[in-house]
């Protein structure tokens, strides 16, 4: 009979361990910025080696790096991926990400998105224009919006706003012969106004940083990510983002603050 209720209470209790996981899983989307190294803690900044390290961890690990079309029908659908999935992405369109981590990305054929500031193209340390279109023309790499100027679009009127949103979608297009499908929110920072502009101008979804947590994590134009940076040189730290709970677990510490 103790045997009986013995294995009774630890199938329930595997059922419910498998629904939490389950339900805490959400496919984790990194944020990049640049790739260089000598930086001293900065929350920007990952060493090419410590790139390089990230991406074959994920490689060996056989997860499967989608595409922001891919990631954003997931999220449309409501469904969870078949496997461990992560999405890589780059702020900002430092010249690193076309030198140290492009080659990384194609020798292993992992899929990424690029944000670029169109007033930013070629200024010290950034892209240039013919970098961008390279990149662009390459399947795995997709480049998208992160606003004219790099202004957080909610400290503007509404009238800027629009131009921000509109305007850089233009240029890009004009320049990479393409379109964009993506935004993403300069600084994180967004508010109703400015996530319905971003859904009339034309952008299938937007990408933020953690916003609220109230915000559901199917919301395709509040895209929470997870920042990489120097303590994710530490494997397990590394490997704890990547994991897929580290965004539940987040959003609950948030919470209660
Ligand atoms: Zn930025």
């Amino acid at each position: 009979m103790k045997k009986k209720i013995l294995v009774i209470v630890s199938v329930a209790v595997s059922i419910f361990i498998a629904i939490f996981l389950y339900n805490a899983y959400s496919v984790p989307v990194l944020m990049y910025h640049s790739i260089a190294r000598g930086a001293e803690n900065s929350r920007l900044i990952v060493s090419p080696e410590s790139f390089e390290r990230q991406m074959r961890f994920l490689k060996k690990g056989n997860y499967h790096i989608l595409s922001m079309d891919e990631y954003v029908a997931l999220l449309k659908e409501n469904k969870k991926p078949d496997k461990r999935s992560v999405v890589i992405t780059f702020d900002d369109g430092f010249v690193d990400n076309y030198t140290d981590a492009y080659p990384v990305l194609k020798k292993y054929k992992m899929p990424a998105t690029i944000s670029v500031v169109p007033e930013w193209v070629g200024k010290q340390d950034m892209m240039r224009w013919e970098q961008i279109k390279e990149l662009n023309d390459d399947e795995l790499i997709e480049i998208v919006s992160h606003g004219l100027s790099h202004c957080p679009l909610d400290t503007l009127s509404k009238e800027f706003v629009i131009k921000e949103l509109s305007e850089s979608k233009r240029i890009l297009e004009k320049k990479l012969d393409t379109v964009i499908d993506y935004f993403c929110y300069p600084c994180g920072n967004f508010n109703p106004f400015v996530k319905e502009m971003a859904k009339l101008s034309g952008y299938k979804a937007a990408l933020a940083t953690h916003p609220d947590a109230k915000i559901s994590l199917n919301d395709t134009y509040a895209i929470r990510r997870i920042r990489i940076s120097q303590s994710s040189d530490n494997m397990l730290v590394f490997w704890v983002q990547v994991s897929g709970y580290y965004t539940f677990f987040k959003d609950r510490r948030i919470k209660r603050k």
